[in-house]
């Protein structure tokens, strides 16, 4: 080589690293926008027929749509929790919704901030205890109503105050994300934010302008809405989660006055006159719409958070990741609600948005869950990951690089009892093609414990209808499922039931 092509190639060689380890130098900002009890069935990108998600399609054709994303305890706190620590709820101490959340211990927004992060949350918080770790926090207090919602935030002095707020939440909270994008940050500093909504949780309480939407369309009833349980144990029959006999005057907005008034009037004409068929099939399209009219919302902040991103620049370098804290039944089963570890429930959405680190259009299949979110986020932040988390780093994955000793199975757990609509509590391992589920426990029957075991097929039964276990031909995959189940169980450090 030629001395003066030497000397560009070196210089060539030399700008590439520089812009290399500058880059390396630049962490990315972190946009987690959260969502509660929203489901795949409700996101066009993952395939939905009954609502377009437009926004929520633009994070997905623009980045990676995660098709086995699944939560060790579904249901909403416990899912937070999991999310803050990276630890399964036995070991984060909050495994239910009566829980209060330990604050005090680690967590990742702690880590972050010490790190040099700006961290802040703005909407549903719903772990009782105050956020710890965030430069801002502008929280729901509990659940929160759908309309004027009063918050928690801290004033200059750093005292907790409530804020009284006017307007339809979802909006808010969308509004408030853009403030604090706009005006409240420090732009000297990458940012971690967590924008979390409370839609679409119940009861469903769409915004005026979409309380008409969809009036003139008919729902399709999903493919196991007349489910009677027939080929499972006693506790799917024994719920109280069914569209048809469980849902409350409130969820069907039976008690809503304005628009809801004159459609209140015309089926309390025509109830006496339907049969009862008739009347599950009403409650399943008041019901439904109501709950895609509040997706709708969602969908539409979205849409203007992204284009912010966009408008300002910060689009580059910021990961966007959708995501809700567990799936949930529009009508699958019969059901509405969650807990299961059945798919719907077991299943989250999730999409992620890296320009230049994550391929457009990508579907990922590998078996990801809300335990290595808090992994992730250090990990984006180039932070260590502590020990003890349980959960794994899903920036490999996102950049199509999945390690080869990834988890091949996952261990569920719901906690729960006595709890809300007569859930038994379970545990379970899937490995994605086969899953094993043992109800323990009381019953909510008086006098009753629960032992009841149940395997699916999930490739010839995907609705799960036909529990397989005990049957002479399953008995290696029941065998090595055991196994895998106890395996976790050691490794997750589950002490007790
Ligand atoms: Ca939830």
């Amino acid at each position: 080589m030629k001395p003066l092509k030497l000397l560009t190639a070196l210089a060539l060689a030399i700008i590439s690293l520089a812009s290399c380890s500058q880059k390396n130098e630049t962490p990315p900002n972190i946009l987690f926008i959260f969502s509660d009890d929203h489901c795949e069935q409700a996101i066009s990108a993952y395939g939905s027929q009954i609502i377009n998600t437009p926004n929520l399609d633009r994070i997905a054709s623009e980045g990676m749509r995660f098709n086995r994303c699944y939560v060790t305890n579904s249901i909403c706190g416990p899912s937070r929790a999991v999310i803050q620590t990276g630890l399964y709820s036995h070991i984060n101490g909050f495994k239910t919704n009566r829980d209060t959340f330990d604050g005090d211990q680690q967590t990742f927004p702690k880590l972050l901030q010490a790190s040099g992060y700006q961290t802040a949350i703005v909407g549903k918080w719903h772990l009782k205890s105050i956020p710890q770790g965030f430069d801002y926090f502008e929280v729901l207090i509990g659940q929160g109503p759908y309309n004027d919602p009063p918050m928690r935030t801290q004033d200059a002095e750093g005292n907790v105050v409530k804020v009284n707020n006017s307007g339809y939440t979802t909006d808010l909270i969308t509004d408030k994300t853009l403030d604090w994008l706009k005006n409240r940050r420090d732009k000297e500093k990458p940012f971690m934010l967590m924008s979390q909504h409370k839609a679409p949780h119940r009861n469903w309480v769409p915004h005026p302008k979409y309380q008409n939407w969809m009036d003139d369309v008919e729902i399709p009833e999903p493919e196991t809405f007349w489910d009677d349980y027939s080929g499972r144990t006693p506790p799917a029959s024994r719920q109280k989660m069914e569209v048809g006999r469980h849902m409350r005057e409130k969820d069907l907005k039976l008690d809503m006055e304005g628009n809801y008034a004159e459609k209140n009037r015309e089926f309390r004409e025509a109830q006496p006159g339907m049969t009862d068929e008739e009347i599950v099939k009403w409650n399943y399209q008041r019901y439904v719409k109501d709950y895609l009219r509040c997706v709708r919302s969602v969908d539409d902040g979205i849409g203007k958070i992204l284009d912010y991103l966009d408008e300002s620049g910060l689009a580059e370098n910021t990961i966007v990741i959708y995501a809700s804290d567990q799936g949930w039944y529009l009508g699958e089963h019969g059901w509405f609600d969650k807990r299961w570890m059945y798919e719907e429930s077991l299943k989250t959405p999730l999409l992620v948005r890296w320009p230049g680190k994550v391929s457009p259009g990508t579907v990922n299949e590998d078996i990801v869950s809300n335990i290595d979110f808090a992994e992730t986020f250090l990990d984006l932040a180039g932070v260590e990951i502590p020990k003890n988390m349980q959960g794994r780093s899903l920036v490999p994955v996102f950049k199509g690089n999945t390690p080869g000793d990834w988890r091949s199975s996952f261990y569920y757990q719901y906690y729960e009892f006595p709890g809300a609509h007569a859930v038994a509590r379970h545990y379970g391992v899937t490995n994605g093609k086969y899953k094993l589920i043992h109800f323990y426990g009381p019953s909510h029957i008086e006098g009753e414990e629960y032992d009841d075991w149940e395997l699916f097929d999930l490739e010839k039964d995907p609705n799960e209808l036909n529990s397989v276990y005990g049957e002479e031909s399953y008995a290696i995959v029941q065998k090595e499922l055991l196994a895998e189940l106890q395996r976790h169980r050691e490794d997750l450090m589950v002490t007790e039931d």
